[in-house]
């Protein structure tokens, strides 16, 4: 096992009801900023839960962050906070909000053009470079709220980057899966699918002696197989919800991650195609994972196997066999989980994407991805190919 810290503070707080409780966890005259996405909170009641909770709190509201949060939004809620000097952030919606107010927190202490955090990459660590900030979740995916990451779209260059550090974990986060019934199928279908592949960019690496992360990786692995076209059927069914919920948490809140190698070059070729074409998060992860899991069969293919005996019980007579049919067993799944596994059905140019995505790659120095850091750009190139 590698060497490990294990790190993470937010007060997670999950269940029925459990909205109420936020007014004894912001601090006492804080004055906030209630953050939010489009208006979904307005049609399902979760915003009439919170005013209440917040009544006893000066607050000022800003609405619009948008799905893929753009730099441009959250600059105009950053003048906000630095005018009416609010010290404590809520964001109430799914990761696109969370993510928001991770980059607004850091962005209004920010001495500099706030791109930099994003270009840079700059690591959030002090707790003095943020303003606090909690969240009410309502769309399980992204785990963001209970990890300290966030992905950020720059509308002007179409770039979609990643930046993060321990200063961003929420200080609390209300789960209530009741929030699940609302949710349009859609975006279930997203959330399952976003949620199995973090688990997989963390799991589906190479052997490794990292015994109980792979049983609990497993174990949310098998979880979402067994749960996730029920949730789709009937979001309004309470155990189907929690277990969605807590899984989607539990695949990228840190855990899993701790003392093994990780993969992660789904995400990043899929944050290209979300910034090209607007596809949503999770399904250029359905679009990206299994030709990925081709293009480098020979680094994966040994975890390919455990993940298929122990996930989806197959058996077969090689390694060859049993790798290949575990890969299908994934596409299967997505499948039955309404994503479409071929950007063809998103692009017919195919050539421009790959060169443009190489093109990005090797601009940031990112020639040398995934666990054995042997993904290299013309591998980058196969895998945008393969998915034509
Ligand atoms: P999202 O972009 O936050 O939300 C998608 C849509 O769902 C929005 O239109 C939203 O509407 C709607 N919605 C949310 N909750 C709802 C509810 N209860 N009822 C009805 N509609 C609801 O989706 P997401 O998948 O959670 O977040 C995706 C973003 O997170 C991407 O940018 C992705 O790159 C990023 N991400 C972050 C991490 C991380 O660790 N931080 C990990 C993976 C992905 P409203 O806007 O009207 O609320
Ligand atoms: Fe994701």
């Amino acid at each position: 096992m590698l060497n490990f810290e294990l790190y993470n503070p937010t007060n997670y707080i999950f269940g029925k009801g459990q909205t109420a409780k936020i007014s004894e966890l912001i601090p006492q005259n804080s004055k906030v900023l209630l953050a939010y996405g489009g208006g979904s909170i307005f049609k399902n009641g979760v915003y009439e839960q919170v005013k209440l909770a917040l009544s006893n709190f000066e607050v000022v509201e800003f609405g619009g962050i948008e799905p893929n949060p753009r730099y441009e939004t959250l600059m105009k809620a950053v003048a906000i906070i630095r005018e009416q000097k609010i010290d404590f952030i809520l964001a109430v919606g799914g990761g696109s909000v969370i993510d928001g107010v991770k980059f607004i927190s850091a962005a209004v202490k920010f001495e500099g053009n706030p791109k930099d955090i994003l270009h840079k990459r700059l690591l959030i660590k002090e707790l003095s470079q943020v303003i606090p900030f909690g969240t009410v979740l309502t769309l399980p995916a992204t785990g963001s709220e209970m990890n300290s990451g966030a992905v950020i779209t720059i509308d002007e260059t179409q770039e979609k980057l990643s930046f993060g550090g321990s200063a961003l974990f929420p200080k609390f986060s209300i789960c209530d899966p009741t929030v699940i019934a609302s949710l349009p199928i859609r975006q279930i279908q997203n959330g399952i699918v976003d949620a199995y592949t973090h688990v997989l960019e963390q799991y589906l690496t190479y052997p490794h002696d990292a015994m109980l992360q792979d049983r609990i990786a497993e174990g949310i692995l098998q979880t979402l197989v067994e749960i996730g076209p029920a949730v789709v059927e009937n979001p309004s069914d309470y155990k189907l919800a929690a277990n969605y919920m807590w899984c989607a948490t539990m695949a990228l809140n840190g855990l899993i991650q701790k003392g093994v190698p990780s993969d992660w070059a789904t995400h990043m070729i899929g944050h290209e195609l979300t910034a090209l074409y607007e596809i949503d998060h999770a399904r250029t992860l359905a679009i990206i994972g299994p030709n990925l899991y081709r293009v480098m069969f020979d680094t994966k293919k040994e975890k390919l196997v455990q993940y298929g005996e122990r996930v989806f019980n197959i058996s077969g007579n090689s390694v060859e066999d049993k790798a290949e049919q575990a890969i299908e067993k994934t596409v299967e799944f997505l499948h039955a989980m309404g994503m479409q596994t071929k950007l063809s059905e998103n692009t017919n140019d195919y050539q421009k994407t790959a060169d443009f995505i190489v093109n990005r790659f090797e601009e940031r120095g990112w020639k040398a991805l995934g666990e054995k850091q042997n993904i290299t750009p013309e591998k980058v190139r196969a895998i945008v190919e393969m998915s034509y």
